[in-house]
């Protein structure tokens, strides 16, 4: 997708047009409910101005921090400006490119690449940590095939676990698919223990009413098509890239299908603001020994 510097970046920038937004903006989603010390968790804090990043001294045990620790943008030497951009882009239906992206706001190629990485782990490992809870539907579903189409082979058919949240209209709300590796372009289906195995894994339980569909004529259609729909979108990426990172794919997948769920276009935002600051950087070893295949590059 072509990108606009101009008009696209326009609502974003012109409620965070400076640094002191972005900050205050930054400061407000880290301590949404009030400063707690992160060593004492005492709630009073002093807020110290005389330096270039706020800091907030505990008043009890004098310890200082800052809004950024513990988010992406930690130690970083970017404005947060940029940053504020580059959340924008990521967010553009198609996503952005590296290269796209260090020209949009003026920074190097590595850099946009690391910025991408950066704001992509979090919203990966956001989505991750969070449990389905609420009225939760589960699959045992096959993906990578049409059901309409009878073939004898699907070489990249695979066996998935599909969960979700649904809406009071019983749309799908977050949704976590799951491949079952070991089940692939055979047609046999996730059973009974790998249904409760992701239900295990994925759903809060204490809290959840959950209905799970195990039989491939009676599964949940509002779930099963945001599968279909996955597919549909997916295929040509992974077919040239490689089934062994579909995973890495359909949760790419998921997550900005979450972001882009109807709402508000500041929901959206915020959303993806909250899971950068909710979640550290990536530590620049750990984000280089996971490239050399260049995981979502197209969807980078
Ligand atoms: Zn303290």
């Amino acid at each position: 997708m072509e990108v606009n510097a101009g008009t696209e970046l326009q609502p974003f920038s012109s409620r965070y047009n400076s640094e002191q937004a972005c900050m205050e903006a930054l400061i407000a989603m880290k301590w949404r409910s009030g400063f707690v010390c992160p060593r004492c968790a005492h709630t009073r804090c002093s807020r110290l101005t005389s330096r270039h990043i706020p800091l907030f001294e505990c008043g009890k045990c004098k310890y200082q921090t800052s809004a950024l620790v513990g988010t992406i943008f930690e130690r970083t030497h970017l404005p947060l400006l940029k940053w504020f951009k580059a959340l924008e882009l990521f967010l553009l239906p198609d996503g952005i490119s590296a290269i796209r992206l260090s020209k949009v706001i003026g920074v190097t190629y590595k850099t946009a690449w690391l910025m991408l990485h950066k704001i992509r782990h979090a919203a990966l490992e956001f989505d991750a940590r969070e449990l389905l809870c609420g009225d939760v539907k589960v699959n045992s579903d096959l993906y990578g095939c049409n059901p309409s189409r009878f073939q004898f082979s699907q070489p990249y058919a695979s066996a998935v676990v599909a969960g979700c949240t649904v809406t009071e209209s019983g749309e799908p709300e977050q949704v976590k698919i799951r491949m079952v590796p070991h089940k692939r372009g055979d047609g046999k289906r996730a059973n009974r223990l790998e249904l409760a195995a992701f239900i295990n894994g994925h759903v809060d339980v204490r809290t959840s009413a959950v209905e799970s569909f195990p039989l491939a004529y009676r599964l949940y259609a509002p779930l099963r098509k945001v599968v279909r729909e996955a597919w549909e979108s997916l295929k040509s990426t992974y077919i040239a890239l490689g089934l062994k990172h579909l995973q890495a794919y359909l949760n790419e997948y998921t997550v900005r299908r979450r972001l882009h769920l109807p709402g508000a276009e500041d929901t959206m935002r915020q959303k993806l603001l909250h899971m950068c600051v909710a979640i550290p950087a990536i530590p620049y070893r750990r984000l280089i020994a996971r490239q050399p295949n260049q995981p979502l590059a197209a969807a980078a």
